[in-house]
């Protein structure tokens, strides 16, 4: 007897019921895959094998498809470009986002420094301020702030060049951020040769001895000024402001008047310290 080959043998599974059959096949090194699915006889089948002997719902054949499969090691090798693909996608995507991280840094750092200075500019100190009130408000807590310029500046660059100028700035606001020595304490510059710093939670005493320490670090530097006054060296006129009192006097407020006081120590002959408390809306020389 001759050996069934697969397609007879499906029908034979086909007659006894099976619905439909598939079987891998390897041949010279490479895999496929035949599938048969039974042929039955419908009702307009039988005008043309109701004579062979067909009824309805008989099997009379079948209809089979071969699919070749693709080499394993060239499945492989697709795979891994995949996976390489996707490797370098996730580490493009990776170092990209640390330029952009760097990049937002750098610009961030940019808008709140003032290049010439290395301190925060008056942008920062814009927001640093409103953020302290409001500290300073739910804290119950006074708030001071120290208004700082530069003594006869005008002449120190006419004497010794912007370039000496631009270094002086530096120095002195170097001088005022060593000064500080509270976490809390912030300075900026403010504009020009003028410097501002708050100093949040700190009394009216404590804000004076912190002002006083600031000039007194100024005068030390033994920056020379020949034509300035009263000394011939760099010093500084400061302008402090203090709100002790609930409600506090508002920003704005407390920033006028220590441009009072400020002014106050220009008028009374320059390297000084003059101050204004605020108690409760009404300010006391
Ligand atoms: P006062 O004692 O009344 O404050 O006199 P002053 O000369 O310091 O004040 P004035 O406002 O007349 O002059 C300020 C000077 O500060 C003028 C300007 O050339 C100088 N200045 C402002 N910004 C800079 C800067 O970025 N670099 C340099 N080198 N000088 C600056
Ligand atoms: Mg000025
Ligand atoms: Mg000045």
């Amino acid at each position: 007897m001759r050996p069934l080959n697969r397609k007879h043998f499906f029908l034979q599974e086909f007659e006894s019921g099976v619905k439909e059959a598939g079987l891998f096949i390897e041949k010279n090194g490479s895999t496929s895959f035949f599938y048969m699915a039974p042929l039955k006889t419908e009702k307009a089948c039988l005008p043309c094998h109701e004579k062979q002997g067909y009824k309805e719902g008989d099997i009379r054949g079948g209809i089979s498809v071969t699919l070749d499969f693709m080499q394993s090691a060239h499945f492989g090798t697709l795979l891994l470009a995949h996976i390489g693909i996707a490797l370098v996608g996730l580490l493009g995507i990776f170092i990209s986002g640390l330029r952009l991280d760097r990049a937002y840094a750098i610009i961030q750092r940019q808008a709140a420094i003032d290049s010439l200075t290395g301190i925060p500019n008056r942008l920062q100190f814009s927001e640093h301020i409103i953020t302290e009130f409001e500290r300073s408000n739910r804290d119950q807590g006074p708030l001071s702030v120290i208004m700082c310029d530069i003594d006869n500046f005008k002449s120190y660059n006419d004497s010794y060049g912007h370039g000496s100028g631009d270094k002086c700035l530096r120095q002195v606001a170097q001088e005022i951020k060593k000064s500080l020595t509270r976490p809390g304490d912030f300075c900026a510059r403010y504009g020009g040769e003028e410097f501002v710093v708050i100093l949040p939670d700190t009394s009216h005493k404590g804000a004076l001895h912190v002002a006083e320490k600031i000039r007194l670090n100024i005068l030390n530097l033994q920056i020379l000024h020949e034509k300035s006054s009263p000394l011939p060296v760099v010093t500084l006129s400061l302008g402090v402001a203090i709100s002790t009192d609930q409600p506090l006097i508002s920003h704005e407020e407390l920033l006028k008047n220590a441009d009072t006081a400020l002014y106050q120590a220009k008028a009374n002959g320059r390297n000084l310290v003059e101050s204004i408390i605020s108690i409760s809306d009404t300010p006391l020389r």
